[in-house]
């Protein structure tokens, strides 16, 4: 299998023919070799229309998801970065080629460790990953100029929107276990923000503090 080709042609019917038109945005989707991030057993369906199990009850999100949230962020090349939910860290591969550094965060330790290896192998060296609860965000590198939370939580906590810059974008699924809307809320000022519902999505849940508990899931 030509990983390439099958790359090409998941940008082009999945992604541009549904809408997404940022050309780094495509460029990066084109670059990162997403079969690399799943189970060699899964390769031949690493650029199919739909997310794929990577153990521990996760999910790498669909392609076109990964593209639209990208978009969403609206990334030039100089930004600072927040990631919620590193899981195969296909997701901050992509934003790493778009940002100038990537802080993200995995809650179970298995996925942080294999994401590692993963992002070490293709050499992208401006993602940070830290084991630990991203439902309060990573204060300590705040603000951030984009946050994307690729978990589904149950509302906003407000420790993403106290860790945006201004001007910044944080893109991020609400509503139950099962369905969620995408959400995107820019902070226009110190106090403002403006907030928009992008499209119905499925994540699966953002465990810890300020999400769904560990039992309720
Ligand atoms: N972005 C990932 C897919 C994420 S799946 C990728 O590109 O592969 C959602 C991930 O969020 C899972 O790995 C899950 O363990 C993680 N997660 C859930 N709650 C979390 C929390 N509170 N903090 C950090 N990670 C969390």
């Amino acid at each position: 299998m030509d990983f390439s080709i099958a790359r090409r042609l998941m940008v082009e019917q999945q992604i541009v023919r549904r809408g997404v038109k940022d050309p780094r945005v495509i460029q990066a989707m084109l670059r990162v070799p997403r079969h690399l991030f799943v189970e060699e057993a899964l390769w031949s369906q690493a650029y199919s229309d739909f997310p794929l199990p990577i153990g521990e009850r996760q999910t790498i999100s669909q392609p076109f998801m990964v593209a639209y949230m990208t978009e969403a962020l609206q990334l030039t090349g100089t930004e600072k970065v927040l990631e919620i939910g590193t899981g195969s860290g296909y997701q901050a591969a992509v934003l790493a080629q778009l940002a100038s550094r990537v802080y993200s965060v995995e809650r179970l330790a298995e996925l942080a460790r294999r994401a590692r290896r993963t992002l070490d192998q293709l050499a992208c060296r401006n993602v940070n990953i830290k084991l630990s609860d991203g439902t309060i965000g990573w204060e300590d590198e705040a603000p951030f100029d984009g946050i994307m939370v690729t978990a589904g939580a149950p509302d906003i906590p407000s420790e993403y929107l106290d860790q945006l810059a201004i001007g910044g974008r944080l893109v991020i699924p609400v509503g139950n276990r099962t369905s969620q809307v995408l959400k995107r809320v820019i902070r226009v000022g110190l106090d403002r923000f403006s907030e928009e519902n992008l499209l119905d999505c499925r994540f699966v849940p953002l465990v810890g503090q300020r999400g769904w508990k560990e039992e309720e899931v």
